[in-house]
């Protein structure tokens, strides 16, 4: 959750102050691709009438809930197998690829899988292709130069046999 600092950090919408006993609303670091119109958002804190005020405050909370909804992180349950992940080196997960639910990549949000299981899911080669049109469209930068995205393709392309 965004680290915030009540009496000094300053809502990034109004430009005040976030004060003590003000309903503040905190959102994780939720939003890995800078392109994405909520990036605004990511990992940031505000006043809670603040956001719906901005022009993708509504759409923000709606798909920080998703991430909540999706991915329950204390069971980590994989698409495949159904069985929990019990470790972190198995643990593949899309994230927030896409707000926008027009996007063909929308569906792929929080996509939660054992690595070891990749090579059985029956729609990896499908991500695998909407994830490098997205990379050749230039519609993804992330903290990394780009690696994230990067790195969910060499993945899916190059699964554990
Ligand atoms: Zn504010």
């Amino acid at each position: 959750m965004a680290l915030i600092f009540i009496g000094k950090s300053v809502c990034p919408i109004c430009k005040n102050v976030l004060h003590e006993g003000e309903a503040i609303t905190g959102f994780p670091a939720f939003v890995p691709n800078n392109k994405d119109p909520i990036y605004f958002f990511n990992d940031g804190g505000f006043h809670q009438e603040c956001v719906p005020k901005h022009e993708f405050g509504n759409l923000a909370l709606k798909s920080v809930s998703l991430d909540y909804e999706k991915v329950d992180y204390t069971r980590k349950i994989c698409l495949v197998s159904k069985e929990r992940i019990a470790e972190m080196d198995d643990y593949f997960n899309t994230g927030l690829l896409t707000s926008d639910e027009h996007e063909p990549l929308y569906p792929y949000n929080f996509i939660t899988l054992h690595k070891k299981y990749i090579k059985d899911w029956e729609l990896k080669e499908d991500l695998l292709q909407k994830l490098i049109a997205f990379k050749e469209n230039d519609r993804w930068n992330d903290y990394f130069g780009g690696r994230l995205l990067d790195d969910m393709i060499e993945t899916i392309k190059n699964p554990i046999p």
